[in-house]
């Protein structure tokens, strides 16, 4: 697989952001190795197409630095697990 053709999914970085979507697992950052968060939906992203993930810096430094990157909208799960996280976030601020 080359670079052109490599899947990512972007995630929230784990320090500092400790309310993520329920079921969350961390993982490190493909690139740099900083922990983030991999939510459900992204779970099964990586398990279904081998996408790599990428915390917010390197995720958007691999779209600037591609030609022809080409992006997905957020999907209807994925959108429903982050209201749910901002929800609990606002119930149980930590
Ligand atoms: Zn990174």
């Amino acid at each position: 697989m080359t670079d052109e053709d490599r899947v990512v999914i972007i995630c929230a970085v784990a320090a500092g952001n400790p309310n993520p979507a329920e079921g969350s697992v961390t993982t490190h950052c493909a690139d740099c190795g900083v922990q983030v968060w991999l939510a459900p939906t992204g779970q099964g992203i990586v398990m279904e197409h081998g996408a790599s993930p990428l915390c917010i810096g390197c995720g958007t430094k691999s779209i600037e630095e591609s030609d022809d990157a080409e992006t997905q909208p957020i999907w209807d799960a994925q959108r429903i697990e982050v209201l749910r996280a901002l929800r609990r976030s606002r119930l149980d601020p930590r």
